[in-house]
């Protein structure tokens, strides 16, 4: 009343028009008051509400009205549309629209927000939202508390509720020279991977503040919600965090195949306070690539300095699977990673193996340098947002002639490749040494966006490695040998001396490179 008048009232599809008594002008603000009620009538047979709960509810920005037209309420099936009548949409904005890329992929309300909030709830209930604590007290029987951000942050935010423990501890930023409070709000009861998870977040912060820029945040808080969903988000300074995704997993090192999930799992969260709440892509393809496989790339750097690089293999074999896999079901079409439409198997699936192999053939340090460069000119910026043409050119930059072909065919082509070893010998030889020979068979292709394969002319250096006989642990040894020779197509004749007595032969022993065949790369060698 006095600003605005309702010009439009669509109470079908929720749409209401105001008209600014006086035109905002631009950096002026105005404010929005409106109340919001949300309840459940009844219950239907699935795909229940769970957001709202007796007892660990975890609701986010999403459940706020947004400004302007919601292009992301369209619908998306291309059949659906026909059905109405309306032409195929493109499941995202080209990678160079320029009009797209004036905001992020996050939310197009807003840009860097100031944010403030005060939230009640039960009074046996602890309510939280990004910010610092800046008062808490209790009125009529509801526990208030009030948070404040003090920095810029994204227009993306979420409020939790329960019945929670702290588990607290610091990490020491030796790069900022301050110590960071972390705390962990769980469930009574579920402590088993408290300690997995802290170490997990720890390893996180050290490694991208040291790699990429200073942590942004004076605190980290992350935040035990039902197991109804199955997933971990990242807000600023805040991580919710599915139970069944890390409080209560039965994780077993000394099982070979077991693999630390609830350190994986916060190392992938924490490392989105870069990548995403740093750095973020514009409304267009290939921005996932910039937090979702950087995200991934994070967290298996800190697996690989937490567990060694000889046990990378069982991670990066499950990405490649996840790949596989989804692209194997692909609605519409596939498309290489850097014009990525929010496909997961290829932001997370084919993302993190691209990234792994990258820091192989670059080098971690020089990567991690492109990557720092990258943050200090893109973090935080205005409109129009980074996109992933802009982050490939560091990459490029930073990367020799002989790698050029390495990042065109990961980031700008479909690539596959068919390794395997067919035959593998050896025989000790008079000073004591082995003789190892193998047979690698090696075929390279590229997919169209439809999946048809043509073989591909370019041959690259692969990893080829020797190991030997596993410990009875059965757990992943370090290899005797691992070097990179360039294959041709075809059969290839390798042979190399090792000092101590080998078991087995691999090519892309761990695999950094797409294989449409996984499980044959490794070969006992014949007695
Ligand atoms: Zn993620």
């Amino acid at each position: 009343p006095g600003t605005a008048t309702l010009a439009l009232n669509d109470t079908v599809a929720g749409l209401r028009l105001y008209r600014l008594t006086r035109p905002l002008a631009p950096g002026d603000s105005l404010p929005l008051t409106m109340t919001i009620d949300y309840r459940e009538l009844g219950f239907p047979n699935s795909d229940s509400n769970t957001d709202i709960v007796d007892n660990g509810s975890f609701i986010s920005s999403g459940y706020l009205p947004s400004l302007g037209y919601r292009e992301e309420a369209e619908l998306r099936s291309d059949q659906e549309r026909k059905s109405y009548g309306l032409k195929p949409r493109p499941r995202m904005a080209n990678v160079n629209d320029l009009k797209a890329r004036q905001n992020t992929y996050i939310s197009s309300d807003a840009d860097w927000i100031r944010f403030r909030t005060t939230i009640s709830t039960e009074a046996d209930q602890t309510a939280i939202a990004p910010g610092y604590l800046q008062k808490e007290w209790t009125k009529d029987g509801r526990r208030y508390f009030s948070y404040l951000m003090d920095r810029p942050m994204l227009n993306f935010y979420t409020f939790l509720s329960a019945r929670y423990l702290e588990k607290k501890d610091n990490w020491v930023d030796t790069v900022g020279h301050r110590t960071v409070p972390i705390t962990i709000y769980y469930q009574p009861g579920h402590t088993y991977d408290l300690a997995r998870m802290m170490a997990g977040a720890k390893a996180a912060l050290s490694y991208c503040s040291r790699n990429f820029s200073p942590y942004q945040h004076q605190q980290v808080r992350i935040l035990e919600f039902p197991k109804y969903q199955s997933f971990a988000q990242s807000f600023a300074n805040t991580i919710p965090f599915s139970e069944s995704i890390g409080f209560i997993a039965k994780v077993d090192l000394k099982d070979p195949e077991d693999i630390d999930y609830p350190f994986y799992v916060t190392a992938h969260e924490v490392a989105h306070q870069w990548w995403a709440h740093q750095v973020i892509g514009g409304n267009v393809q290939g921005s996932t690539l910039m937090a979702e496989s950087l995200a991934e790339y994070s967290a298996l750097m800190v697996m690989k300095h937490a567990f060694g690089y000889y046990t990378m293999q069982k991670f990066l074999n499950l990405d490649q699977r996840r790949y596989l896999g989804g692209r194997a079901v692909e609605s519409k079409k596939e498309v290489p990673l850097a014009l990525v439409e929010n496909q997961q198997y290829i932001h997370y699936g084919k993302g993190s193996v691209v990234m792994y192999a990258l820091q192989d053939y670059l080098g971690e340090q020089k990567l991690n340098a492109a990557l720092r460069d990258y943050v200090k000119a893109v973090a935080f910026q205005g409109p129009p947002y980074t996109n992933s043409t802009e982050f490939v050119g560091y990459l490029r930059r930073a990367a020799p002639d002989s790698l050029q072909q390495l990042i065109t065919d990961n980031f700008d082509r479909i690539t596959l490749y068919e390794n395997r070893v067919t035959d593998a010998t050896s025989q000790q030889l008079p000073d004591g040494r082995y003789q190892v020979n193998f047979t690698v068979k090696s075929e390279k292709f590229y997919a169209d966006s439809t999946g048809n394969q043509r073989p591909a002319p370019e041959r690259d250096y692969l990893p080829v490695a020797i190991f030997p006989a596993p410990d009875k642990d059965k757990k992943p040894a370090p290899p005797l040998l691992l070097v990179k020779r360039r294959l041709v197509t075809g059969e290839n004749k390798l042979q190399f001396v090792v000092s101590r007595k080998p078991a087995s032969v691999a090519v892309d022993p761990y695999h950094e490179l797409v294989d449409r065949t996984l499980d044959d790369n490794t070969k006992d060698i014949k007695r």
